[in-house]
């Protein structure tokens, strides 16, 4: 499968065309943004990590019963997948205290949370991708109750999966983002990455932080963190 016309460039990646209209190939860079964009930099060789972590990630997602965008890893960074509309929700999901939830509710980062929260945020860049709610998805259009309700239930089983599949390799997983799309025929499955860049990741023992907040806080070995990830997940 060749790459064709290019569709998107994002932050994180390119979007490419196939000569099949139902599939793409995302391909990851390592560019690093934060704080919508403010903050730019590089990050060597986290669109190799990015990409054949997503990919492994989602392989096992489909095994519990969430389907993925996922068809195909091209190269180490280049992926076949399938072609959606994405739906225009982040959905974050926290299981302990941090980043913003921390700073809107005065709980300290690292508090543990006595359910997991599932959250959304309009995926509006101009906006800074605004906090709301499920009647404000509904009101607006982005998705529909059934749409909704297929979401929930698909993040909350992201989340139980990867809970245990971090913890397995020493990471304890505080919080993290991801993104449905529709196919042509409606039907609603997983796109986009889960990685060092969409997930808090802290070490079980130590709480070292394992993931994009050493960027965006300056905290130095960003590389080598999201490099820690990769060889715990037995991907290096
Ligand atoms: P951003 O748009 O936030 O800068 P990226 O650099 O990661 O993010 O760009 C990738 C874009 O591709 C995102 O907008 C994402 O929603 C979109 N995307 C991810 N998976 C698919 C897919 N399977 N089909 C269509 N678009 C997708
Ligand atoms: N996140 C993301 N993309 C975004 C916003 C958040 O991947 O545009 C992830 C972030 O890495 C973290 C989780 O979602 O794992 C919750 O982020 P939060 O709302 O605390 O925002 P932040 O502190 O990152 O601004």
């Amino acid at each position: 499968m060749e790459k064709l016309e290019q569709l998107y460039e994002g932050k994180a990646k390119k979007v490419f065309k196939t000569d099949d209209p139902e599939l793409l190939i995302v391909d990851y860079k390592d560019d690093a943004t934060a704080f919508n964009g403010e903050k730019k930099g590089t990050i060597m060789g986290k669109g190799v990590v990015n990409n054949r972590m997503t990919n492994h990630v989602f392989a096992e997602l489909e095994k519990v019963g969430v389907p993925t965008h996922l068809v195909k890893e091209l190269s180490d960074r280049e992926t076949l997948v399938k072609k959606v509309s994405i739906v225009p929700l982040e959905v974050i999901v926290r299981n302990v205290a941090a980043g913003s939830f921390s700073k809107r509710m005065g709980v300290p980062e690292g508090t543990q949370l006595l359910c997991p929260i599932l959250e959304f945020s309009y995926k509006n860049d101009d906006l800074g991708d605004p906090f709301i709610n499920d009647d404000y998805a509904l009101a607006l259009g982005l998705a529909t109750q059934e749409e909704i309700d297929t979401i929930k239930a698909y993040t909350r089983k992201v989340n139980e999966f990867l809970k245990g599949y971090f913890l397995n390799a020493g990471m304890k997983l505080i919080d993290f983002k991801i993104e449905f799309g529709k196919t042509a025929d409606g039907t609603i499955i997983l796109a986009d990455e889960i990685s060092p860049d969409t997930c808090r990741l802290w070490d079980v023992e130590t709480n070292e932080k394992l993931d994009k907040d050493r960027f965006r806080r300056d905290m130095g070995n960003v590389e080598e963190a999201y490099n820690e990830v990769f060889r715990r997940l037995g991907l290096a």
